[in-house]
């Protein structure tokens, strides 16, 4: 993997643990799941802030 710069890193808001680590090249919004509390996280990597999110229901079949 090649060396990216780092934009910042967001707290899981559920469990203050988990990180995600953002680039300078994210922007907009991505759901993730924590890999300590397992909770489902929207990220907005414009804000640098994070909230619990719900599953999109339908979208996975
Ligand atoms: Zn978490």
């Amino acid at each position: 993997m090649s060396k990216k710069e780092v934009k910042g890193v967001i707290l899981c808001p559920i469990c203050k643990k988990g990180k995600v680590v953002a680039y300078n090249s994210a922007s907009g919004e991505s759901s993730i799941r924590c890999d300590i509390c397992k909770n489902l996280v929207l990220l907005n990597y414009s804000t640098m802030t994070a909230e619990r999110n719900e599953p999109e229901k339908g979208l996975f079949k």
